[in-house]
């Protein structure tokens, strides 16, 4: 039956219990255990019932309960208690408060720009490591007291909800969220909603703005479900990465032009200063730089002065290695959202994604190539996935070696306080006074002083909440699937005494949900082994419009579904949060064999790994840096193969060697009293070793003193009149560029010679209307490879320079040669000026002519 009318009826609380209401509206709660238990005492059947969503609870709890509870001094003594420790939370001088008393370079605020957001379940806006790196991102810079402002998108079903059919098909749901239920608040002046305005394609579309609070951090959604829009454009927001192509560059003009426009009403409303840093976390955001340049050009700056005033405080992060997953669009479509956005050129806005670069498509617009032009400073997400970037977006810098390509990395990390098991959190906790010294609260060596029974025994209790979760989810998909025969088997499927085995991610093709089913017969011994057993859990979603990814699942659940496999390999439907929270302390081994190198990073492991279990994965993403004996094993990546199918038969074998050699012997290698003496050892290890590394705290710190400091100073030391003298020196250097030449390049001595000795080198280099301020010329030396081409190269500036008339100049120096080996040495001029963040910024190089 449909209603007719949507009520909000709101639960009224004893004015003892009022302070519940602030506790549930702020996102802290949902990292803070003290506070969940305060929710759960109210009525722990409810708590269960509710889905632990404070709001709910609170929505549906018994008035009468609430009567007792008002009355019952312990229990306000608690909720007083909570208030108060949030108050405390949320004005402390934490680290960044530090950091800016001795930096002032650091910003007053940064607007942190994603699509999607994983903060908690009862704000369901992710689709997987993207979103929960986001949502991490935001409670790590709550905790470290960053002044950061989160800007999203509210979709109404948000990401879908998965299911199966009887034949292990993945179904999609999409359940309508009502804000008005969750913890969200809707930005209002004198009484009304507040509302921006975009252009779309020549209409108008509206927007409101809802606000979530991460703790200390305000996260705006903008939700273009209202009345003013036309039905059709009320379902912008409808869901994430829901519709095509049009549908998406609808969401993200929103999410990047209305974002900047959010921003700046909620900071109007709230008083809070304006960001001077905004990081667009993957290209989904990157239209943020053009509403800044339009602000800039308001103010009556010029197109190119606009854009030098943004790209200073713009960050730009890239996620994937997968051609295939970045973010481009019809270059007509962008065309014609973009032909009236005045006074922004047209062709200038067409340009900055153009993929004018050898093997790019003159068709396309490519919102990552618009992120590295409108952000001064770029990343990517792992040590190798930098590497990986600069190699796959060399051709924005012609004539740079690919070292020089200016895309760095900070690697991903996961916001422990959410993902550690609240019991293992308990024991890494710093005596009383200690936390204030370790800056993200926690000894990651305490296990090291943990006799192993307590250990073991701790491990043994994760399992079994992983089993008792398993379970129920199990029981209610097959009754959901209507599989013939009974149910009573789901009581005997999974063992908390045996070896555990996790393997949760979305369904993308790289990431090889199936290869563990290449031999299913050596699968199912190592499953059903008489005396040492190991089972599996697995979970993940498959975007709706992936059939390959939906294949994958369905062989997956497939096997499961075998009565000789169901006891003990369990394919758990709709991989969320709350799943993934007992997921990765229940697991003893976290698998990940991606095809290398596509995995840009990877979190799931790096969260079994804080909760001590083991990983055992190809050597990509993040575990390509960080990998250690002490803490896993590495499965060789055979990249060296180039049949696909032979590669993954390689990878496969090894797989289950190790597992079967390694993995097996050392979990059921069990002392006298039953305790793995050895699997302890990987426990503390793996906690030791990797906890303080793997930490989102961590990586805000390195985006606060690597990126967003330098972002802020860049941003704040150039003001219009000098941004137009950049401007028009770069457009200088560009005109006068062609003419610049390398005529003549030569270096003392012969072909051989010693290290360490002195070469003179000398150059005649042409250029033409350029004077040698604008420009440095360079001794370029590296390794050479078979082909004579330069590796590994090291660029010196030359000291001397002569006039030899006719724009042309002789340029000297004498160099020490530092290494040994065969050696090559070759000129190069590229442009110079203070403000360039590196030499490679503008993509101009000049080599001699051969
Ligand atoms: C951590 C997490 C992911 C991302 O895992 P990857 O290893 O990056 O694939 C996806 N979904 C959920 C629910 C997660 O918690």
């Amino acid at each position: 039956m449909r209603a007719l009318r949507r009520l909000n009826v709101h639960p009224v609380l004893p004015e003892a219990l009022s302070p519940l209401a602030t506790l549930a509206r702020n996102l802290r709660w949902s990292w803070h255990t003290e506070t969940q238990e305060l929710f759960r005492s109210v009525d722990p059947q409810l708590w269960e019932a509710a889905g632990h969503d404070p709001l709910r609870l609170l929505a549906q709890v018994d008035p009468a309960r609430l009567q007792v509870l008002a009355e019952d001094r312990r229990f306000v003594r608690q909720v007083s208690l909570r208030e108060a420790d949030l108050a405390e939370y949320l004005s402390a001088d934490l680290w960044f408060q530090r950091h800016a008393a001795e930096n002032p370079a650091a910003p007053a605020a940064i607007g942190y720009f994603s699509a999607e957001f994983g903060v908690s379940d009862v704000l369901p806006q992710y689709s997987g490591g993207l979103g929960i790196l986001a949502g991490d991102h935001l409670k790590a810079a709550s905790d470290l007291g960053v002044p950061i402002v989160g800007v999203g998108l509210l979709y109404r079903h948000g990401y879908f909800r998965q299911s199966l059919d009887a034949g292990g098909w993945q179904q999609e749901r999409y359940p309508l969220l009502d804000p008005s239920a969750m913890p969200l608040t809707l930005l209002t002046a004198d009484g009304s909603p507040v509302t921006v305005e975009v252009p779309l394609h020549g209409r108008t579309l509206q927007a409101q703005i809802w606000v979530a609070q991460v703790g200390r951090v305000p996260l705006l959604m903008l939700d273009s479900d209202i009345e003013a829009n036309s039905e059709t454009d009320r379902h912008v927001t409808d869901r994430l990465y829901g519709g095509g192509a049009d549908h998406r560059l609808a969401q993200e003009v929103l999410l990047g032009i209305g974002g900047v426009r959010a921003l700046r009403a909620w900071c109007r409303v709230s008083g809070h200063p304006a960001p001077e840093v905004y990081h667009a976390n993957e290209g989904h955001a990157g239209f943020l730089g053009l509403e800044r340049i339009r602000e800039q050009m308001a103010a009556g700056h010029d197109f190119d002065s606009a854009l030098e005033l943004t790209r200073t405080g713009n960050v730009f992060t890239t996620h994937t290695p997968v051609p295939a997953g970045i973010d481009r669009f019809d270059r007509a479509m962008v065309e014609s959202q973009f032909a009236d956005f005045a006074p922004l050129p047209l062709e200038r806005v067409l340009a900055l994604g153009a993929e004018d670069y050898e093997g790019g498509d003159p068709s396309r617009f490519n919102m990552a190539v618009m992120g590295f032009r409108l952000g001064q400073r770029a990343n990517g997400v792992s040590r190798l996935h930098g590497e990986v970037s600069r190699e796959m977006f060399s051709g924005l810098w012609p004539g740079f070696d690919t070292t020089e390509v200016p895309i760095g990395s900070i690697t991903n990390g996961v916001h422990h306080p959410t993902w550690v098991h609240p019991a293992l959190l308990k024991l890494l906790e710093l005596p009383a006074g200690e936390e204030e010294m370790a800056p993200d609260g926690y000894d990651w060596d305490a296990l090291q002083h943990v006799d192993a029974d307590t250990i073991w025994t701790m491990k043994r209790r994760m399992r079994a909440d992983l089993v008792t979760m398993a379970r129920q989810r199990l029981s209610a998909s097959v009754r959901q699937r209507g599989l013939p025969g009974g149910t009573e088997w789901i009581s005997r499927a999974l063992d908390p005494g045996v070896l555990t085995l996790g393997f949760a991610r979305r369904g993308a093709s790289y990431k090889r949900l199936t290869l563990m089913l290449r031999d299913p017969e050596r699968l199912i011994r190592l499953l059903n082994h008489p005396t040492t057993p190991i089972q599996i859990v697995v979970a993940g979603k498959a975007h709706p419009a992936d059939d390959t990814g939906k294949s994958l699942i369905q062989q997956m659940v497939r096997f499961a579904d075998r009565e000789d496999v169901r006891e003990r390999l369990v394919f758990l439907p709709d991989y969320d949060i709350s799943m993934a929270r007992l997921l990765y302390p229940g697991c003893d081994v976290w698998m990940n064999n991606p095809l290398r190198p596509f995995e840009a990073c990877g979190t799931s492991g790096m969260k079994a790994a804080l909760n001590g279990a083991a990983n055992l994965s190809i050597r990509d993403g993040w575990w390509d840096e960080w990998s250690d004996p002490r803490c896993g094993w590495d499965i060789p990546s055979a990249e060296s193969i180039a049949d696909p199918d032979q590669r993954d038969a390689a990878e496969a074998e090894t797989l289950y060697s190790i597992i079967e050699n390694q993995v097996v012997p050392r979990f059921y290698d069990r002392d006298v009293n039953g305790v793995p003496q050895g699997w302890v050892r990987l426990i503390r290890d793996t906690i030791s070793v990797l906890g303080p590394k793997v930490l989102a705290s961590r990586m805000v710190r390195d985006y606060v003193t690597g990126l967003y400091d330098p972002a802020a100073v860049a941003a704040r030391g150039l003001d219009g009149e000098q941004a137009e003298a950049l401007a028009a020196w770069k457009r200088r250097v560009r005109a006068g560029w062609p003419q610049v030449k390398v005529l003549h390049a030569e270096s003392s001595g012969g072909q051989s010679v010693e290290v360490g000795r002195p070469l003179s080198f000398t150059a005649q280099v042409h250029l033409g209307e350029l004077s040698p301020e604008d420009v440095e010329v360079q001794v370029v030396t590296g390794d050479l490879d078979g082909d004579d081409e330069l590796r590994n190269i090291t660029s010196r500036a030359f000291t001397s320079c002569s006039d030899l008339g006719d724009g042309t100049w002789r340029y000297a120096a004498e160099l020490p040669v530092r290494q040994t080996g065969s050696r090559g040495f070759t000129v190069r001029v590229v442009p110079s000026h203070p403000r360039l963040s590196v030499a490679a910024e503008l993509g101009l190089a000049t080599l001699p002519d051969h």
